[in-house]
């Protein structure tokens, strides 16, 4: 029971102001904001809107050269983005949804702040679709255009409270499109997002930067719906789905073992526990006594081995409750004593707390206030858990495993937005949605191995790992297909393997624009993205680091023809590439002194 929600960010205006989807990256004022959580209608309030107002945060935003007053919410929305509208409209009709004639725009309460206006604006566009797959067909719920959220750019520092957003992407055309559950598995999930990636790819207007594409899975094994968020890699989906299914398995045996135990006898109540720690030797602990925290210890009622232990990790969940609180994560006696601290430490605060064979010691390290919430966060974790409800919003992992990130949004948070008028589809609009016909793999292979004289192989590979518009943006800066197709599949993935560590794409753009306007060969500007790479230099440094340790073409032909007049012009490639090496500790290209050589000839 898997179901995707995923979204393209469309390229052009924002979808409520005449703003421009690219920024320059320039910023321009500040402002904060408090969003507290109103009752809707019916008198109740989202649930994970009142869990955010538990975290007591308040929002910052820096406004940008593509963003106006409607952004910053001191102006209303303008008449919407007819463009984009059609965008969504071809989009649905591929999808073989049911046509509309009006398009009506709602509001979506979001309660973390990526919205100054604390709702985001969104349509139905299309809806009750379905699609082939190879596995059958998989049901489309709907297609919506609605406004991308607000980026943030500081975050998962240690206090992840205070959390400072650019309005740089707020309002960009975002499509959204929602599968049902009818995703047999993993893979059946990929081969749905590639299908409806290619529909979105040949409408033109989806816009081509590294974070354009999120995912969202939502899966469903019997034990509540947990909604994974902003999956940005294709590839990450079929992982985050399988850890997913393992991650729900285990916790559902832990939680039958704690059934059995007789559940959670005690609630989670954390007491001070400083005294017991008064000449311990763990850094991390003097650390945060000197910082004025202190350690806080609870029993954890019938979750000894259940914390961490072979498959279990309750632990890995509080933890990222603890987290969600602003502290560094939990300690408990599954892994104690370690970090410093003695088992002999452990033990005294233990008894204290006089607990039961099968109870686990919880420790936190925190000021008194987060100590009081985190109990009674803690408490109702495991609660929801033992209930065998896993219901929740949680976060990808580069490696594919996910974190908690906050309740799901209830279903009550959706009311019309008075400020947008009711959009009517013309005729002209109509005409083009009709003659909108989505483009195969193949086919965009095909016309890519073309245009970019590039082999298709290449072609192929580029288009089905939706990377179409990469490819284009880098070939702008080289001027050379083939050299793009080298860079993107095999240097740049070699490297990052090789090194263990990713180049910082604006960096990595200068330095590939350095290279086309000095016209480097091929193997200066490989040498130069190692250096920008293994020694973190900027593009300027490692241009003028590689420079100045490779040979000037000049400089290579005087000494190539050096060699030929001394050994003579029949010389081996391989006799001249080993003395060439005698002369001279600069680098150069082996393949540009052989071609000296045979000019010689
Ligand atoms: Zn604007």
């Amino acid at each position: 029971m898997i179901g995707l929600e995923i979204h393209f960010q469309l390229k052009g205006k924002k979808l409520f102001c005449d703003c421009s989807t690219e920024s320059y990256g320039v910023q321009k004022t500040s402002f904060e904001r408090i969003l507290s959580p109103t009752a809707s209608e019916m008198g109740f309030y989202d649930p994970a809107a009142e869990y955010e107002k538990t975290r007591d945060r308040k929002f910052r935003y820096v406004s940008t050269d593509n963003s106006c007053l409607v952004e910053a919410d001191e102006e209303p929305p303008h008449s919407p983005n007819e463009d984009a509208i059609a965008t969504g409209m071809m989009v649905a009709g591929s999808l073989n949804c049911r046509p509309l004639d009006s398009v009506m725009f709602m509001r979506k309460v979001v309660v973390d702040g990526s919205n100054t206006s604390g709702f985001q604006r969104t349509a139905v566009v299309g809806f009750d679709g379905k699609m082939e797959t190879s596995r059958g067909p998989v049901r489309i719920s709907s297609v919506c255009v609605e406004e991308d959220s607000a980026r943030k750019i500081e975050q998962d520092r240690k206090v992840e409270e205070d959390v400072l957003y650019s309005l740089d992407r707020l309002g960009i055309p975002l499509l959204e499109i929602v599968t049902e559950p009818d995703i047999l598995d993993a893979e059946h999930a990929v081969e749905v997002a590639k299908s409806i990636g290619f529909i979105v790819a040949s409408t033109g207007r989806s816009r081509r930067q590294v974070d354009s594409i999120r995912q969202d899975v939502n899966i469903s094994l019997g034990f509540g719906r947990v909604e994974i968020k902003g999956i940005q890699k294709l590839s990450l989906i079929g992982k985050s789905i399988s850890h997913e299914i393992e991650r729900q398995r285990n916790m559902r045996d832990a939680m039958e073992i704690l059934k059995k135990r007789g559940g959670m006898k005690r609630p989670i109540m954390f007491s001070e526990a400083g005294k017991y720690f008064e000449k311990t030797e763990s850094k991390m602990l003097k650390n945060a006594f000197r910082n004025r925290l202190s350690i806080y210890a609870s029993v954890g009622s019938n979750l000894d081995g259940l914390l961490k232990n072979d498959q279990f990790r309750v632990g890995k969940d509080l933890s990222d409750i603890a987290k969600a609180f602003g502290l560094g994560g939990i300690l408990h006696t599954d892994e104690l004593p370690a970090f410093g601290i003695t088992g002999k430490e452990v033990e005294m605060a233990r008894e204290e707390l006089s607990p039961g064979d099968e109870d686990a010691i919880i420790f936190v390290i925190a000021d008194k206030s987060k100590a009081g919430k985190l109990s009674d966060a803690f408490t109702s974790r495991i609660k929801k858990l033992s209930s065998l409800d896993f219901s929740e919003t949680r976060g990808p992992l580069e490696d594919g495993s996910t974190k908690f990130l906050r309740p799901l949004p209830g279903k009550d948070r959706m009311y019309p937005e008075t400020d947008v008028p009711i959009v009517q589809i013309g005729s002209d609009a109509r005409q083009r949605i009709s003659e909108f016909v989505p483009r195969s793999e193949e086919e965009i292979a095909k016309d890519l191995s073309e245009e970019f004289s590039i082999s298709l192989q290449d072609a192929r590979t580029i288009a089905s790992n939706f990377l179409l518009d990469d490819f284009r943006d880098l070939t702008e800066t080289t001027k050379d297909g083939k050299l793009s197709a080298r860079i993107m599949l095999q240097t740049i993935p070699e490297m990052e393997k090789k090194h263990k560590a990713s180049f910082e794409t604006g960096e990595l753009n200068r330095l590939l624009k350095i290279s086309t306007e000095m016209g480097w060969s091929r193997n200066t500007l490989e040498n130069a993205m190692e250096v920008m790479l293994t020694r973190k230099l900027d593009a300027k440094q490692s241009a003028k680091e590689v420079q100045e340790a490779s040979l000037s073409e000049g400089d290579l032909m005087v000494l190539v023809k050096e060699i030929a007049d001394a050994s003579g012009k029949e010389i081996k490639p391989g006799t001249l590439i080993a003395m060439l090496k005698q002369k001279t500790k600069k680098s150069f290209d082996p393949k540009e002194a052989i071609e000296i050589l045979e000019k010689l000839k």
